[in-house]
């Protein structure tokens, strides 16, 4: 699936100017269906699961989805650890718990094991860069999170990581004109350890839950470093994988928030994995979400049945990551989406993820279908 995005925009590393994304359906013998996404470049991916897994998983028992996990990991083992045979099997693996949601007439979150809470507070994802002077781009940054607050958001996370100096004045602004908002930052792995170290103590002076991919993924020693040295959580892993990339990642210490994607890190069966590995460390997990309804309703239901590290009466919040950049892909491909409202997301009670495509607006927005069959 593709389109074309009105207003490009940009992070520490790049601008986007179109989105694209990779969706798998996954059809039983009754012709019922389920939906998986993968987070990744869509036709790599796409050849990953046409021609690699689906031949291998045809046929299976749709039900045995940790078996199914398994035969596909064992497949793939000595070339596929991690990189984009993984999100393809993440993707599968979405939509065969989908699937076996709606067989069984039970939501992916009652399936998951129960759910803790009906309702999941989200944070807006957005403030990205535009092309266009700094001081005014500032000022618009500033504004749309204002905007955000206006919507009944009570968190939201900003971009950092384009210059260091006008890291510091967006982080300050942000701060000056929502001081009731909780904030986080992100720079997507820009900066070295000197310049995180520094940007770090202008999170803690201003009140940020979290600073978000200070650092390059290649380099987990030096987490630790830079959280010895503030007091504002270290949160990463969306571009980490499985329990065995997360079990290296962690056990350097330093990383205090886990933010595997379900279309990536090995789908939800691997995600709660990985939380589990997390929970042994004493850290939270809150899936990254970038793509539409589909990895938004597998990230909510998810948080739908988290216990939050460590238990108490008056527990903190598991935010869910709520993208509000431009994407029809998320916007409008589905006729029932995930229901957010004064920034609070309802979890789907019906079965499987309990979002719906739109079969025109697929066609409207379909680049290249695929099948494999028995
Ligand atoms: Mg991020």
């Amino acid at each position: 699936m593709r389109c074309h995005l009105e207003k490009p925009f940009g992070f520490s590393q790049w601008y986007y100017d179109e989105r694209n994304v990779l969706l798998v359906e996954v059809i039983d013998d009754e012709g019922e269906s389920g939906w998986g996404e993968c987070y990744g470049p869509a036709s790599v991916i796409q050849a990953a699961v046409d021609t690699f897994y689906a031949p291998r998983i045809l046929g299976l028992n749709l039900f045995d989805t940790e078996a199914i996990w398994s035969h596909m990991w064992r497949q793939s083992l000595d070339f596929a650890r991690a990189g984009i045979m993984m999100a393809g099997m993440s993707g599968i693996d979405m939509a065969l718990w989908d699937l076996k949601g709606k067989k069984l007439g039970l939501s992916v979150s009652q399936l998951m094991g129960g759910v803790m809470r009906s309702e999941v507070p989200c944070y807006a994802t957005g403030m990205y860069f535009r092309d266009m002077e700094e001081d005014i781009l500032l000022e618009s940054l500033v504004q749309e999170g204002v905007g955000y607050a206006e919507q009944g958001f009570e968190a939201m996370k900003i971009k950092i990581g384009k210059n260091i100096a006008f890291d510091e004045r967006l982080i300050a602004a942000m701060r000056k004109a929502l001081p009731d908002i909780t904030l986080a930052a992100d720079s997507n792995h820009a900066y070295d350890l000197p310049e995180a170290i520094r940007i770090a103590q202008v999170l803690d002076e201003h009140n940020y839950l979290w600073f978000e991919e200070p650092l390059s993924p290649e380099c987990p020693n030096t987490f630790r470093q830079l959280q010895d040295k503030c007091q504002t959580a270290i949160a990463t892993g969306e571009c980490e994988q499985t329990r065995f990339g997360f079990r290296k990642l962690l056990e350097k210490g330093g990383v205090q928030l886990v933010q595997a994607d379900l279309g990536y890190c090995g789908g939800p069966s691997e995600a709660i994995k990985i939380r589990n590995l997390a929970s042994s460390w004493g850290i939270n997990m809150i899936p990254h979400v970038w793509g539409t309804q589909l990895n938004l309703a597998a990230a909510t239901h998810f948080l739908a049945t988290a216990y939050h590290e460590p238990g108490r009466a008056e527990s903190k919040r598991l935010l869910l990551e709520y993208d509000r950049t431009e994407n029809p892909l998320r916007d409008e491909m589905f006729k029932v989406g995930i229901d957010v409202t004064e920034g609070k997301a309802t979890v789907p009670a019906t079965p499987g993820l309990g979002v719906e495509i739109d079969p025109n607006m697929l066609t409207k927005y379909r680049v290249h279908s695929t099948e494999a069959n028995l």
